[in-house]
């Protein structure tokens, strides 16, 4: 039997698994701080949410989309991303009346993509959703919400890249001088984009081959052909970015690969990752969407953030400190001492310390390896010198300093000590 996990998953393990979840537990932290709603959205959906959505030119549609049937014969897709879903969701249940809605979600994806580091078949995102309101401070309140994060979680370099797309009146007209100039250079595309520019030839524009990367950087710019309405929108995006003494880059070629964007693309770029993968997350605003899916017209904009990505950028930019030990490891000596040293544990536990011993009667030298090992920080000593007194040895690990303090005075002691 094959013991591995399938091919582009992964376990996760301590201490990568306290990582993740410190990445988990800032996203509630930080989504809530801004007024963002936790949600949660099935796994799978029907197929048909995900490919009418994309676009069929989209690569998550072509090439890696985790679909099946179920028993009772429905084509079902494990959720490659997370807007398409709460627009599906929100909209759909008529929660509209209360907008603008603000959502956020941390949620395992599945693309089948051809794994490799930083790319696997199944990760996790960290995403908001504005739903309701064309406003730009609602597109720069996602943006400052995301690098804010970024930054907190301890990515110490990131780059906002954003730009604008255009929207229903103004992008029609580029697409057409687009087409025509990718036309007059199909030549110089690479094979895959030599016939299919014309499904969608803003794809060309962010496609990461050279050949078609130095195509894209002589290509029509749509900065150059918005309409009044689209760069008064971006115009308000960069400056409530400037209020917020966020440093951006504009980047002419920056669009998102799902086909429902609109007006504002962004992207956290990572300078310690290599090129191609160096995108922690990335959003921007989907206004036709909903009708897509035959509702209520509602704006929208949002991004979603690879958490693992995010574990690598941290990895790549050097080492960090060992995560801060907590609690209390208490250790007995003698049969006598053992239950007093439950009731201390259970005492611990109830003002809020983390708390543990040995499940089994082992060596004094044993229990001490294991209070090292668990990642404590305090080892507490119940002996019978301390059952005499009525008192514990309070041992610090980190550097093995003791103190002895009464027994009642333990839980107040460590839980005022950072622990
Ligand atoms: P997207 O939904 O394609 O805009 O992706 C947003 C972010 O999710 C990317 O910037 C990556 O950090 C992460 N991501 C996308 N696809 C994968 C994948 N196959 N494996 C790991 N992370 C991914």
């Amino acid at each position: 039997m094959e013991l591995a996990p399938p091919r582009g998953t992964t376990d996760l393990l301590p201490p990568r698994s306290d990582r993740m979840r410190r990445l988990y537990d800032d996203a509630h932290r930080f989504a809530t701080l801004y007024g963002y709603r936790y949600l949660e959205t099935p796994a799978f959906e029907a197929t048909e949410l995900f490919s009418r959505t994309a676009g069929d030119s989209s690569d998550v549609v072509r090439k890696e989309m985790y679909s099946f049937q179920d028993k009772g014969g429905r084509t079902l897709t494990l959720r490659p991303e997370g807007t398409a879903p709460v627009v599906r969701a929100v909209v759909g249940a008529g929660s509209s009346a209360s907008l603008p809605f603000k959502a956020y979600y941390v949620e395992l994806m599945w693309r089948y993509g051809r794994p490799q580091k930083g790319r696997l078949r199944e990760f996790r995102q960290f995403g908001v959703e504005v739903l309701g309101t064309e406003a730009p401070a609602a597109d720069a309140e996602t943006i400052v919400l995301g690098h804010e994060y970024l930054r907190r979680v301890g990515v110490k370099d990131v780059a906002l890249e954003v730009n604008t797309l255009g929207d229903a009146t103004c992008r029609p007209a580029y697409r057409k001088l687009l087409l025509e100039y990718l036309e007059a250079h199909r030549d110089r595309l690479r094979d895959e984009h030599r016939e299919r520019f014309r499904e969608n030839p803003l794809r060309v524009l962010d496609c990461t081959d050279e050949a078609c990367r130095q195509v894209a950087a002589e290509a029509p710019k749509i900065a150059d052909h918005l309409c009044d309405a689209c760069r008064e929108h971006f115009d308000g995006v960069l400056g409530s970015l400037d209020e917020e003494g966020l440093p951006w880059k504009r980047v002419d070629t920056l669009v998102r690969g799902l086909d429902y964007y609109v007006r504002t693309a962004y992207e956290y770029v990572s300078p310690a990752l290599p090129e191609g993968q160096s995108s922690l997350g990335g959003g921007g605003r989907y206004d036709g969407l909903a009708e897509i899916l035959g509702l209520p017209p509602t704006p929208g904009v949002g991004f979603a953030l690879g958490l693992e990505r995010i574990l690598i950028a941290l990895d790549a930019e050097g080492p960090r400190g060992e995560p801060r030990p907590r609690g209390v490891f208490v250790v007995t000596v003698g049969d006598a001492a053992a239950s007093s040293a439950r009731e201390l544990v259970r005492e611990l536990r109830r003002g809020g310390v983390p708390a543990q011993m040995a499940f089994e009667d082992r060596p004094l030298k044993a229990q001490f390896r294991m209070a090292d090992r668990s990642g404590a920080a305090f080892a507490a000593v119940l002996g019978e010198r301390e059952a005499e007194k009525d008192t514990v040895t309070l041992r610090r690990l980190a550097d093995g300093r003791e103190e002895t303090v009464p027994r009642g005075a333990v839980v107040g002691k460590v839980s005022g000590s950072d622990v």
